[in-house]
């Protein structure tokens, strides 16, 4: 019988795994990547440990992508965390549970889930082509026909999965090239913005603070004076701002209400623990032990030296100022920023920094059982180029791994074979 032609576009993880899949069931596969290699996103990915995915169940996850989870359901249940699990750990890479159910290879290692995908494409017989960019998509009879490289090569084929992934980190790969292409064809694009991303503050403090972690805080957002959410967890301060896991996953809400052009701040709890009375008696019990030292070293016992020196200029103390002169107005001031050290949102930073990219091709042109494109057939969509995207936790991989996972499958096994077209146009 003969092959069904597949091109697979984007050497990331949701087209490794469509190529890998188109393959496996027969295909004729060749996987086009821009660079000269393969899934440099997915390296750099969970500080270069790769959080591959999460143990959580099916609804839990759908809940991680906002609104737009119910999309995924299909692909999910096709291959989800156990079956991306068992697909490393059968090929021998153990993997490890760690904090809030997220997945990493045991070696700490991205390039170890890098190899195993790479080793596979080999086995499964696709042909990958390196420094291989796609600007075109030609059709015939209203479906695709052939790819156009950059070089001016046009390469014929039955199908193609686009899987350009998004707009950040443009240095990896993704520049939003597949989206442009999907859009030429007529496709609607749902603005691309940043998600994931470190937020931009109005008040010069966190350059004095850059670098400097936190652990254990909570950090609340407002839209002037109601709260649009508040989280415990880990926050670094930036030269401009704030970012860390905390910051980062939070980032999405505060984008949505800034793009409203509503004012938001954010409020650092640094001792959620602790009501303000319960502070109050641990700073009078720190005075007291240290009555005679500046009230700077008397408070290392509660924060950093670097918040300290903010701090205490924010409440306009002295530095040097003995523990036994503070004065009840001048403890309070202390509370009051240990509670609610209060900056103002200017902006999130460029899209080139997110961790993900929101926005992508409409989930309303996509069908979810098969990631065909509704508008030409043959065209296949997967990974971060569509409009999905989630917090952290090693959602957005499994996303990846699961929509190429189902466009691979569908693309190899859906084909109605015609004979090749005799011209091929546009
Ligand atoms: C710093 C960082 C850390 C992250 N950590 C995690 C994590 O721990 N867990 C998690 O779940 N998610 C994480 N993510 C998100 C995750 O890496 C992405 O969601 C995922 O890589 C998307 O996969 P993809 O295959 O859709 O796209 P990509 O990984 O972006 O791959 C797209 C590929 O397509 C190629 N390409 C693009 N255009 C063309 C073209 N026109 N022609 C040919 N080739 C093209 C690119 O070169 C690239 O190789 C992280 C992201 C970043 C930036």
């Amino acid at each position: 019988m003969q092959k069904i032609k597949i091109v697979v576009v984007g050497g990331g993880p949701s087209g490794m795994m469509a190529a890998i899949r188109a393959a496996g069931l027969g295909q004729d596969v060749t996987l086009l990547e821009k660079k000269d290699s393969l899934g440099n996103k997915l390296l750099l990915s969970g500080k270069g440990r790769c959080n591959l995915t999460n143990t959580e169940d099916l609804e839990y996850f759908l809940k991680r992508f906002s609104k737009n989870g119910d999309f995924l359901r299909d692909a999910f249940k096709k291959f989800f965390n156990r079956q991306l699990m068992d697909f490393f750990e059968q090929r021998g890479l153990k993997l490890k549970i760690e904090r809030q159910m997220r997945v990493f290879p045991q070696t700490d290692r991205s390039t170890s889930i890098l190899d195993i995908l790479k080793k596979e494409l080999e086995r499964s017989g696709a042909q990958v082509i390196y420094k291989a960019k796609v600007v075109d998509l030609f059709l015939a009879g209203g479906k695709v026909r052939a790819v156009r490289l950059e070089n001016g090569w046009d390469i014929v084929c039955d199908k193609i999965i686009l899987a350009c992934g998004g707009a950040s980190y443009s240095f990896t790969g993704s520049d939003a090239s597949g989206v442009n292409i999907a859009k030429k064809l007529g496709h609607d694009i749902v603005p691309l913005r940043p998600g994931l991303i470190p937020l931009d503050v109005k008040q010069g403090y966190p350059r004095k603070l850059e670098g400097l972690t936190l652990r254990n805080i909570r950090l609340k957002f407002f839209d002037g004076k109601t709260q649009i959410v508040s989280e415990i967890g880990e926050l670094v301060f930036t030269a401009s701002g704030i970012s860390g896991p905390l910051a980062i996953t939070l980032s999405g809400k505060v984008i949505d209400m800034l793009e409203q052009n509503k004012n938001v701040s954010v409020e650092i709890d640094l001792k959620p623990a602790l009501s303000n009375e319960q502070l109050d008696n641990r700073l009078l019990r720190e005075f007291k032990a240290n009555a005679k030292k500046s009230i700077k070293n008397a408070l290392k016992e509660l924060l950093p030296l670097r918040l300290i020196k903010v701090f205490i200029e924010m409440a306009a103390i002295d530095l040097l100022k003995k523990c036994n002169q503070i004065t009840q107005g001048e403890r309070e001031r202390i509370i009051s920023l240990l509670k609610g050290f209060r900056m103002d949102i200017s902006k999130a930073r460029p899209i080139e920094e997110g961790m993900v990219t929101r926005g992508g091709v409409s989930l309303k042109e996509i069908n979810p059982k098969t990631m065909e494109s509704r508008l030409i057939k043959g065209l296949y969509f997967c990974g971060e180029m569509i409009d999905i995207d989630a917090d952290t936790g090693g959602f957005n991989l499994q996303a990846a791994f699961s929509t190429g996972y189902l466009a691979g499958e569908s693309a190899a096994a859906l084909i109605q074979l015609k004979p090749p077209a005799k011209q091929v146009a546009k």
